[in-house]
C-alpha cells in the first residue's frame, strides 16, 4: 500500500521532527519542501529507505550518522561516525576564541583534536587573515575534516594545515617567537570512563577517543596545558571546552603549567564550558 509524507511521518513511530529530516534527507529536498508536500505519494524504494532509516534510529543511531550531515555554525557539516557530532556547546569555544582573534590581525591558531574540523572552518570563515593548523589523532577523521574545509572554504581551504598528531605529538616544535602559536584551542574529549551517560543516546555511537578522557575524565585537558607553553606566543591564550564540573579543575591545570588570567566562560545553558588562560611567562 503506497503511503504519503504525513502518513509515513505517523507511522514512523520517530518525533516528527526527526521524522522529517529522514524524509527530507532521502527526497532530497528541504525540510520546508516536505512540509508544504506532505501529501505526496512516497514510491515503493524511497518508502524502503525510509523504513530502514528509522528502524535504525529507533535502535539509537544518531540522526546526523544517518544522514551524514549537521549543522554547525550556519554551515553544514559532513559527518561520519569517526568524528564526534558537533554540538550547539562548542559554539562557546568559538565565540570565546574570537575574541582573541581581533579582525584583520594575522595570527597562527591551532585546533587540536579537530574531529570534523567544525572549529578551526568555522575560525577560518570569521578572520579570513588567520593561518590554522588542525591536528586529530585519527586520520579518518582528518579525511572528513579536509572534505568539509575544501567545500565550506573552497580556494581559502589552504590556509588550513592538516597534521595526524595525538595532541602536540607531530606538531613540530616552533624554532622562533614567529612559528609560535597566538591561539590554541581544543575541544578534547572530557567524559570519564566509568560516566554513565556515555551508555546513553547519541553517545553510544560516536568515537571513543574523542569523548573519554580516561579515568578522571580530565586527562587529555592536562596533557594539552602541559605542553602548550611551548607552542605559544607570550600573551597567547589557550581555550579548552570542558564538561560541566571541570572548570575548577580546568583552571588548577592551567595555573600549574605557569598559565595566567584563567577565566572559566559559561555556556548559554549557563553551564562553565570553556576555560582560558594566557601564556605570560
Ligand atoms: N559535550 C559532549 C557530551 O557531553 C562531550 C564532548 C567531548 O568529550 N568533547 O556529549
Amino acid at each position: 500500500m503506497s503511503l504519503t509524507l504525513v502518513q509515513w511521518l505517523r507511522t514512523s513511530r520517530l518525533p516528527p521532527l526527526e521524522a522529517r529530516v529522514l524524509l527530507s534527507h532521502v527526497l532530497q529536498a528541504s525540510p520546508a519542501w516536505v512540509v508544504a508536500h506532505d501529501e505526496t505519494v512516497l514510491d515503493e524504494a524511497m518508502k524502503h529507505r525510509l523504513d530502514a532509516l528509522a528502524e535504525r534510529r529507533r535502535r539509537g543511531e544518531p540522526v546526523a550518522y544517518l544522514v551524514g550531515e549537521k549543522e554547525f555554525w550556519g554551515m553544514v557539516f559532513k559527518v561520519t561516525p569517526e568524528v564526534l557530532i558537533p554540538r550547539p556547546d562548542t559554539e562557546t569555544l568559538i565565540e570565546t576564541a574570537l575574541r582573541y582573534i581581533p579582525k584583520g590581525q594575522e595570527m597562527r591558531v591551532l585546533d587540536l583534536g579537530t574531529g570534523s574540523g567544525a572549529i578551526a572552518i568555522a575560525i577560518a570563515c570569521e578572520r579570513p587573515q588567520v593561518r590554522l593548523w588542525a591536528a586529530d589523532v585519527s586520520s579518518a577523521a582528518l579525511r572528513v575534516a579536509e572534505e568539509n574545509a575544501t567545500r565550506l572554504l573552497q580556494q581559502d581551504a589552504a590556509r588550513i594545515t592538516w597534521c595526524r598528531s595525538d595532541w602536540f605529538a607531530a606538531i613540530p616544535l616552533p624554532r622562533g617567537e614567529s612559528e609560535r602559536f597566538s591561539v590554541i584551542v581544543s575541544n578534547p574529549p572530557y567524559i570519564a570512563a566509568a560516566d554513565a551517560h556515555l551508555d546513553e543516546g547519541d553517545v553510544r555511537f560516536e568515537p571513543r577517543g574523542a569523548l573519554v578522557g580516561g579515568a578522571s575524565g580530565w586527562e587529555a585537558l592536562q596533557t594539552i596545558v602541559q605542553q602548550a607553553p611551548a607552542y605559544l606566543r607570550t600573551g597567547g591564550v589557550l581555550l579548552m571546552e570542558h564538561g560541566y564540573d571541570q572548570g575548577e579543575v580546568t583552571r588548577t591545570l592551567l595555573r600549574n603549567a605557569g598559565l595566567t588570567q584563567c577565566e572559566t566562560v559559561r555556556d548559554l545553558a549557563g553551564v562553565p564550558r570553556v576555560t582560558s588562560g594566557v601564556y605570560a611567562p
